[in-house]
């Protein structure tokens, strides 16, 4: 899966590595492992993750010392694993360029909100997120549970109208209007269609009861 979010994560303890492979995997991601500092630290500029999930008691160097040096060169979101419960350190950690941290121990589920959390603050741009659906105006992109999906132009331009009032109900009239304008033929059944496409990319993705149908009447986003 060439689109999903790649997270690498340097950690010496393998089952807590383990246990944070398989959860962000089932979600979804691409996952790398490096199980010292300096493996980790070259992982980092040469497999440019989207985000680095760091323990701080490594066997070489100090994870501190890590997020310090990745952080030099490059923005990633970095959220470090500490066995610390020490509030003067994670001051220090957030000032020394790591964006979150866990106290250990941590559930992987945690963990994978934090990621997510992460991941959309630095991605950027307008973003409407509903639950698991983010749509990126700006970038013209989106994703479902992370994972992107592929849209005609004309398939996301009806999602983002969808999206400017989520939970509203559209009729068949406002759509074609907002999206195709006056030029459609009276009728048509472009919106119907456009919506089967969307539904069926979106359930390839487990997006399940995303757009409501409104029998008679047209569709709504699912505000979340
Ligand atoms: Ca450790």
């Amino acid at each position: 899966m060439a689109d999903a979010p790649h997270v690498l994560i340097v950690e010496d303890d393998a089952d807590v590595a383990e246990a944070v492979r398989f959860e962000l995997e089932e979600a979804g991601f691409r996952v790398t492992h490096a199980s010292d500092g300096v493996t980790g630290l070259t992982m980092a500029r040469e497999h440019t993750p989207e985000l680095v999930i760091l323990d701080l008691g490594l066997p070489d160097l100090d994870g501190a010392e890590i997020a310090r040096r990745i952080r030099k060169t490059s923005d990633i979101p970095i959220i470090i694993l500490t066995a610390m419960d020490a509030l003067d350190r994670k001051v220090s950690l957030l000032e020394g360029g790591a964006d979150d941290y866990l106290t250990k121990p941590f559930e992987p589920a945690e963990l994978l909100a934090r990621v997510r959390v992460q991941l959309r603050r630095n991605r950027g741009g307008e973003s409407v997120v509903l639950g698991q659906l983010e749509i990126n105006t700006e970038k013209r992109l989106v994703r479902y549970a992370e994972k992107e999906v592929r849209f005609s132009p004309k398939e996301f331009e009806l999602l983002a109208f969808l999206a400017r009032q989520p939970g509203r109900v559209y009729t068949r009239e406002e759509i074609e209007r907002g999206v195709w304008g006056e030029d459609l033929p009276a009728n048509s059944n472009v919106v119907d269609v456009h919506m089967a496409n969307i539904r069926s990319k979106l359930r390839d993705v487990d997006g399940y009861g995303v757009i409501r149908t409104v029998r008679g009447i047209g569709y709504a986003l699912k505000g979340q």
